[in-house]
């Protein structure tokens, strides 16, 4: 079962190998290549699988609020694309989210608005725009 936080929804898609650290692109690498094999996910509140590489756990931004407020905005707009309520505790198969419909919602913003401010908007925009090519992440 892979542990994910609402905004990671987003960030999986986008997701071409590069991130904070070597360690967390390697941690990353192997979410994502569980999620291409369809492991079920689970939302979680903060930290999460993807998150679990930071050594400072406590002292980085995973706990800040702006963050948190990220997997607020994004369960909500993913909630609203699929029909189906996403919260803390919820299940859901990869291959049932990320497909065409997720990429271009994302793409064209529908579900961007845990985007706001993070520092890697503008590498993401242009993964998106360049139509996912680089993506790790499988989308049906
Ligand atoms: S802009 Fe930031 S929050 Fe949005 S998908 Fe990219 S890395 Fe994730």
């Amino acid at each position: 079962m892979i542990e994910i936080r609402g905004h990671h929804l987003l960030c999986a898609v986008t997701f071409t190998g590069r991130g904070y650290s070597r360690r967390f692109e390697r941690d990353f690498r192997r979410v994502v290549a569980r999620m291409n094999d369809n492991e079920e996910m689970v939302i979680v509140a903060g930290p999460d699988a993807i998150c679990a590489s930071v050594k400072d756990c406590a002292g980085s931004h995973c706990h800040e609020e702006r963050i948190v407020a990220r997997d607020r905005a994004a369960l909500a707009e993913i909630s609203a694309l699929t029909g189906r309520v996403l919260d803390v505790g919820s299940r859901l198969m990869p291959h049932d989210l990320f497909n065409a419909r997720h990429r271009k919602a994302f793409d064209d913003g529908t579900i961007r608005a845990a985007c706001t401010d993070c520092q890697w908007a503008d590498l993401c925009d242009r993964i998106a725009e360049d139509g996912f090519h680089a993506a790790l992440l499988d989308t049906r």
